[in-house]
Order: structure tokens, then C-alpha cells, then sequence
């Protein structure tokens, strides 16, 4: 670089993505994309007795609702399996058309083969070649999934835990790496084995007459460095669309910070075409909170929009009450609140920038980077909140209302700069 000053040149930018093949996990009329072009795709899980049909399908449509373009469920028994076309008859009935993905180990071959409607109503296979059998059934019964994907035109995951890893597969390796000059280290070994796992089913799964572009490869891990370290490996050996996601990163904010991280890393070198984040639920907590950190994750990356953003300060001892903390949490639950409607009113609101700041500190000075922000007063000073609109000082609120009052601007902005009459003046 011959300007160490040139910010330009030292910025950080995504890589171009990492180039794989592209799947079209479809259901009906909806066809959702994974890897080539398409934007990093979000996907969850449900929690729910999948036997339970309506609590599945309402889960789902949560799920659907949040942001979530892919839902995967259980499929562990027969009653479950004889439950999947229920749960999409309600989906449809409900006008959600989100693709669903079925979750199969140990017996997936069996109840593919007699479930036929729920084979057709599931638009993905997810395939863990760590739980399809031992010995020579292992082969048969991995052949008899990819059969059914083959038969139905379906997607399959091909998806390699760490802890489900083929333990024979893991044995011969071991046994190899014993007989080397230099052996490798346990850990490196699994990471090749994982690796290993994962390509070799899907060469398989191309000699039974599965579509390659019908492939999506994973291989979770929970931690940070191995599983970027796995995923690199994977992006350098493949072209498979690949799934990204830590697996059992943990509670609250541990497993929203390791998932964050871990994906960041990944997705700013172009590796990932869709996402999972896999959080436990805290007590009462909403399972759509997977995908409420899994769209945070690629908004914040820029790479996808689909929620306006609140910058607020994190405030300190210039403020005395929490009234700049209860704005900001009201403008940031109003605007999420509204989006459903929003989305499809004014097209292009996912891109507003909205700030709230408690002091004239950083307060006016960041609020004239946002398409609109308010600057609240600060101790000891005057009982009176400017607020900016496109980077120039607009007005100025004051009294009991100030909430209401700005909720009013943002919404009379959206509607001048996205409406209806915003859109047919610029065309
Ligand atoms: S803008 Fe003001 S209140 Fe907010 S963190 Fe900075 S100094 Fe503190």
C-alpha cells in the first residue's frame, strides 16, 4: 500500500463469495435460492413436537414471519413423519409458503420410504451421514434417502457434526495418521475426517443420480476457531452451496457473541450461503430469537437489509434518567412492529438509518449521519431535543411528548422519501 493514511485502501470489505453451486429449495410457487448469486439465505428449527401438527405449523409461520426463508423440523418417527403433510396443509392454508426442511437420523430411510406425502410435502432432506447406520447398512440405507431426494426432485443437506461424526470413518483415519512419519494432531485429524465425512457422502449421493446443484454441504462445530478453520478448508475443497452455523453455541448472549463471531469471519471472506444460528431458548424466550440475531448478523455485515437501524449511544454521566434508553427501545420496537406493513407499503424502508442519542456530546453530530435522529438533553442542559432530518437540523421538540412527537416524524419521513408518491416522482 503506498499510502498508509489511504482509509479507502485499508477498509475492510466482503470478499467476493466464495463461488458454489446453486440450489432451488422450493415449495409450489416459492423457490428460495442457496449459494451462486443468491443473498446468504437465514434458516431455523423448530422446537416442537413435530407430531403436534397445528403447534409445529404455528411455530413455523413465527418462524416465517421473523425473516426466516427456510424451516427445518424434526422428523423422528413414524407419527412424526405421518404428521408433515398436516403441518404444510395448514401452512398453505395460511398463506405461509415457506419451504420446510425435514431433520432425519437413524431411521430417515424408513420413513422416507413409507411416508411418501411426507416425503413430497418436505421441499430439503437434512442427511447427518454420522446417524444413517453402521457397516454395510450404512451405505444401503444412506442410498435409500438419496434415492427418495432424487425421486421427489428434493435438496438434500449432506450435514457432518462433531458430535455425530462417522466413528468408523474417524477410526480408519486415525489409524492412518498413526502410520504416517509425522502424525497429525487428534484434532486436525477430526476436522479432516468431518471434512472428509461430508464429501465423500456427497460423491456418493452423485453416483446413486443425485444432482449435484441439489447439494448443500455442512460441518458444524462449536467452537469459534475450528469452525472457521473447518469451513475454510471446506470452501477450499468444494463447490457445494455451504451451510454455516455454530453448532450448539449455547444461551443468551455467549451463543448470540460465539455465533456472531464465528459467522463474521466467514462471511466477510465469502464463505456461507445460508445461516443458522443455533441458540438455546432462555426460559420464556421466543424461538424466533435465532432469527432475529441471524438477520442481525448479516445486516450488520451489509449484506443484507431487513430491518430500518437504531444507532443509539450507550449512554454514561451526562445522563441522568433512562428516558433516552426508553426512546430508543420504542423507535426500535415501533419500526420492527411496523415492518410486516412497512415492507410491502414502502419499499425500500429496510434501508432507513434512525439515531437516538442521549447528549449534545455525540448527540447532533451523530444524528446528522442518520436519515433522521434525535439528540435528548443531556444533564444540565436545556429541556429541548433537535432532531435532524437527511443530516440538517429540522426542528425542535420539547415538553411531555417528545416520544409521540418523534414517532410522528419518522413516520411522516417514511412516507415522503418511500411512499407511493415518493416512488411515482422518482420515476
Ligand atoms: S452521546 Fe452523550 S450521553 Fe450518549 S454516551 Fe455520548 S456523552 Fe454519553
Amino acid at each position: 500500500m503506498d499510502d498508509p493514511h489511504d482509509v479507502q485502501a485499508i477498509a475492510g470489505s466482503i470478499a467476493a463469495r466464495h463461488r458454489t453451486r446453486q440450489a432451488r429449495v422450493a415449495w409450489g410457487e416459492r423457490v428460495v435460492t442457496v449459494g451462486g448469486d443468491a443473498p446468504v439465505r437465514v434458516q431455523s428449527m423448530t422446537n416442537t413436537d413435530t407430531v403436534d401438527a397445528i403447534g409445529t405449523a404455528i411455530q413455523v409461520k413465527e418462524l416465517a414471519l421473523a425473516g426466516s426463508e427456510l424451516v427445518r423440523i424434526t422428523v423422528n418417527t413414524p407419527e412424526a413423519a405421518a404428521a408433515v403433510p398436516h403441518i404444510r396443509e395448514q401452512l398453505d392454508r395460511m398463506g405461509i409458503d415457506v419451504p420446510l426442511i425435514g431433520d432425519f437420523h437413524y431411521n430417515g430411510h424408513r420413513l422416507l420410504s413409507d411416508y411418501p406425502a411426507m416425503a413430497q410435502a418436505l421441499s430439503k432432506y437434512r442427511i447427518n451421514p454420522g446417524n444413517v447406520g453402521k457397516g454395510d447398512k450404512r451405505d444401503r440405507q444412506f442410498g435409500m434417502m438419496v434415492e427418495a431426494a432424487a425421486r421427489w426432485d428434493k435438496v438434500v443437506r449432506i450435514g457432518v457434526n462433531w458430535g455425530s461424526l462417522d466413528q468408523e470413518l474417524l477410526a480408519s483415519m486415525m489409524d492412518d495418521n498413526a502410520r504416517r512419519a509425522q502424525p497429525w494432531g487428534a484434532k486436525q485429524v477430526m476436522v479432516r475426517a468431518l471434512i472428509s465425512s461430508a464429501l465423500q457422502s456427497a460423491d456418493v449421493a452423485r453416483e446413486l443420480g443425485l444432482n449435484p446443484d441439489n447439494i448443500i454441504i455442512s460441518c458444524k462445530v462449536s467452537g469459534v476457531q475450528d469452525l472457521i478453520a473447518v469451513y475454510r478448508a471446506l470452501a477450499a475443497r468444494c463447490d457445494y452451496a455451504l451451510h454455516l452455523g455454530l453448532t450448539e453455541a449455547g444461551m443468551a448472549t455467549k451463543g448470540t457473541v460465539a455465533s456472531a463471531t464465528a459467522l463474521a469471519v466467514l462471511l466477510q471472506e465469502g464463505i456461507g450461503d445460508t445461516i443458522r444460528v443455533s441458540l438455546t431458548p432462555q426460559p420464556g424466550e421466543a424461538r424466533t430469537q435465532e432469527v432475529a440475531v441471524a438477520l442481525e448478523i448479516l445486516q450488520s455485515l451489509g449484506l443484507r437489509s431487513f430491518n430500518p437501524s437504531v444507532t443509539a449511544c450507550p449512554g454514561c454521566g451526562r445522563t441522568t434518567s433512562t428516558t433516552f434508553q426508553e426512546l430508543a427501545k420504542q423507535i426500535d420496537d415501533f419500526l420492527r412492529a411496523q415492518m410486516p406493513v412497512w415492507k410491502a407499503k414502502y419499499p425500500g424502508v429496510e434501508n432507513l438509518k434512525v439515531a437516538v442519542m442521549g447528549c449534545i456530546v455525540n448527540g447532533p453530530g451523530e444524528s446528522k449521519h442518520a436519515d433522521i435522529g434525535i439528540s435528548l438533553p443531556g444533564t444540565g442542559e436545556a429541556p429541548a431535543a433537535p432532531v435532524f432530518i437527511d443530516g440538517e437540523k429540522a426542528l425542535t421538540l420539547r415538553g411531555e411528548g417528545i416520544a409521540q412527537d418523534f414517532h410522528r416524524l419518522v413516520e411522516d419521513y417514511i412516507e415522503r422519501r418511500f411512499g407511493a408518491a415518493a416512488v411515482s416522482a422518482a420515476h
